[in-house]
């Protein structure tokens, strides 16, 4: 059997090393959570995530230097934001085939904007030749036991989604030159797989109310099924109360743009569980931040996600999500 990317990291990396007791959580979640130190009184714990963008895989490879970096380091920044961690710093390893002075500039002022818009220094890193590759480390903060995690997800529990999915991959299809739309949405569109937006207020402000997170990378579904995983537990979802993007609605048609927002990656928002009694507080808590996160489903027994189409029957999906040496 072909071992996916998840199989291939249960195999051979999760127990790598001897086990510490400054590991509150290690691999499995979207960062790691590390005490801060030995000695007694650390109120915060650090939070660690590392992602790599390979050119051609996760971006096109001619695209805007400016571009690739903004996108570089906001995708890495929404893992902490959806561990619920305030970022504090990152680090850059890059790989370039050669040392083009345009290209660095472009892509130095695209990082320098990205750093400034989030606060979070660059602290450190490495630099080689090879194939066009950037992998970067971040760096954050979370009060103690605070974090939100993939794990904590219990039967009957709301299941919620920030913002709009699917705006990415309509994105891809411009970007692959398998769609047009008048400019306005072509670059709204664009922005939104070049610039997402790293979810970290909402993150921050979750602490506390939401039983488990996830940053959406793979797809809406894919990566709900982390959460019911990590949570041992199912999920039922009703696509008619997903929220549809209006610009990915003058693309395509009303089907695709339902199974772009439910399987279509790239979109970096955080899907999280709460329990049914704190909706009121979810409700205020994301009107205090003025990101509207919208009730999609529940949690249930058992495993596996069910997704109920708008006629009330089971719905048949064509692709789970994005999965490297997917089968
Ligand atoms: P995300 O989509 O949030 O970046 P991934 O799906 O890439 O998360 O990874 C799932 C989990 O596996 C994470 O906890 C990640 O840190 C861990 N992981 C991925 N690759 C490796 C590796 N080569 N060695 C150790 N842990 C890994
Ligand atoms: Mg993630």
């Amino acid at each position: 059997m072909p071992l996916d990317e998840f199989d291939l990291i249960d195999r051979f990396f999760r127990h790598c090393g001897p086990e510490s007791s400054n590991v509150v959580l290690g691999i499995g979640d979207d960062g790691a959570i590390l005490q801060a130190g030995h000695t007694g009184g650390n109120t915060e714990e650090l939070v660690v995530a590392t992602d790599t963008l390979v050119a051609g895989t996760h971006f096109p490879e001619h695209g805007d230097p400016a571009e690739i970096a903004q996108r570089a380091l906001r995708v890495n920044l929404s893992d902490l934001a959806a561990m619920g961690a305030q970022p504090t710093a990152f680090l850059l390893a890059l790989t370039l085939p050669e040392a083009d002075e345009q290209w660095l500039s472009g892509f130095a002022q695209g990082l320098s904007q990205a750093a400034q818009t989030f606060t979070c220094p660059l602290i450190g890193g490495d630099t080689t030749k090879g194939p066009l590759c950037i992998s970067i480390t971040t760096l954050g903060s979370v009060p103690r036991g605070q974090a939100l995690t993939r794990s904590g997800a219990r039967p009957g529990d709301i299941v919620y989604i920030t913002g709009i999915t699917g705006e990415a991959r309509a994105a891809l299809d411009i970007l692959q030159g398998k769609s047009r739309a008048e400019t306005n949405t072509e670059n709204h569109l664009l922005a939104r797989y070049w610039r997402p937006e790293p979810r970290i207020a909402a993150g921050t402000h979750l602490r506390g109310l939401a039983s488990a997170a996830i940053d959406v990378s793979d797809g809406l579904l894919a990566d709900l099924q982390h959460i019911a995983d990590n949570s041992g537990v199912g999920a039922i979802i009703e696509a008619g109360k997903l929220p549809l993007s209006k610009p990915v609605q003058t693309l395509t048609s009303h089907q695709w743009a339902l199974q772009w927002a439910l399987t279509g990656g790239d979109d970096y928002e955080l899907c999280f569980t709460a329990a049914p009694g704190l909706s009121s507080r979810i409700d205020a808590c994301m009107q205090s931040i003025g990101l509207p996160a919208t009730a999609i489903g529940a949690i249930t027994h058992g495993q596996g996600i069910v997704c109920i189409a708008e006629n009330g029957e089971a719905m048949a999906l064509q692709t789970p999500g994005y999965r490297h040496f997917g089968v």
